[in-house]
């Protein structure tokens, strides 16, 4: 049965235009990342197809300002940057993208993870390593390609686009909230219900995108487990008051599975729901909790249907981000 707070997202969420196939919100994490290399436009293609509600890129600045789809601000662990540019890394051995041109970083191979010491696949049953098809799209090319996707699917896919890092932009002098939401808005992507939702691990930085920008767009706050710049205190986000804060500048919050979930001998199947979600939807916050791999799942959980149970049905999640969206949206709309 929907609760209030169901109800309340599946409003907001038709309100913004956003499809929904079932109650639960299916975010296609960096793309179909469980099947191909993450956030590549064959990714995008692939995660538009198997239906998720939205797809999820995260986006970095070059040297000249051009927003791409890239997890890291490093170049080195999902391209072949160390082999086509040795003499661009910097002292601590580390290749960024913020130190190249687009041009330079369309030169790039676009390939499945890895392990930047060891050259080992981060998830060994996944996209093979070696296939050098890909490349590192800007943000205008994925946008195109989500709109086309959406029209010639008769779909109305949303874009749940994360804003990494914007403190080390601002150290290098650039506003990536500023370059995102230019090109965005050249998209039509300005306001609440035109599809587009934005995610940051910062809060200053979303709540200047409210009170600076004056954006319309959803915000979600992501919460971690700590901030080493000490600029975020995730500790209090997951407290009553810290969502009632949140609640002032954001839409919803991303929390990940551990903030969601507790061991507790008390309980006959030994776990828990925190209290999270249950604040979270009293503040009108909506919870989108990250991430579910089916190949690589918490510590004692036996399978992505029990993880989902718990999830959505013990802990009343809003939504989850998810590397096999077709697998996880499947078990969801069983369950
Ligand atoms: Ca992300």
């Amino acid at each position: 049965m929907r609760t209030f707070q169901c109800l309340a997202l599946v409003a907001f969420l038709t309100q913004a235009g956003m499809s929904l196939a079932s109650e639960s919100v299916i975010i296609a994490h960096r793309n179909a990342s469980g099947y191909l290399p993450e956030h590549t436009l064959a990714g995008l293609s692939v995660a538009h197809s198997m239906g998720s509600d939205f797809v999820e890129p995260d986006v970095v600045l070059t040297k000249d300002n051009v927003p791409i789809v890239m997890h890291d601000i490093y170049l080195d662990e999902t391209t072949d940057v160390a082999i086509k540019f040795p003499r661009k890394k910097r002292p601590d051995g580390r290749w960024y993208a913020i130190d190249f041109k687009l041009k330079e970083i369309q030169s790039l191979t676009s390939m499945e993870r890895f392990d930047r010491t060891t050259g080992d696949v981060r998830y060994k049953g996944r996209f093979p390593k070696e296939v050098g098809l890909f490349k590192v799209p800007t943000l205008d090319e994925y946008i195109v390609l989500v709109k086309a996707l959406n029209k010639s699917f008769n779909a109305n896919v949303g874009i749940y686009l994360e804003l990494k890092d914007p403190a080390f932009h601002k150290n290098a002098k650039k506003d990536i909230s500023l370059s995102v939401l230019n090109v965005l808005s050249r998209y039509g992507y300005a306001t609440r219900d035109s599809g587009v939702v934005i995610q940051c691990f910062d809060a200053e930085t979303l709540k200047e995108l409210r009170a600076v920008h004056k954006t319309e767009l959803p915000l979600v706050q992501l919460i971690g487990d700590d901030d080493p710049t000490g600029r975020n205190n995730y500790s209090v986000m997951k407290t009553e008051e810290g969502l009632a804060e949140i609640a002032k500048y954001a839409n919803g919050v991303a929390p990940n599975i551990s903030h969601i979930l507790k061991k507790d001998q008390a309980s006959p199947i030994g776990v828990s729901a925190t209290k999270l979600v249950e604040w979270a939807h009293r503040n009108q916050l909506f919870v989108h909790v990250y991430t579910v791999r089916s190949d690589d799942l918490p510590p004692g959980v036996p399978s992505e249907e029990f993880l989902l149970k718990l999830l959505i049905q013990m802990a009343k999640v809003d939504g989850v981000f998810t590397d096999f969206p077709d697998r996880t949206k499947a078990i969801v709309k069983n369950l």
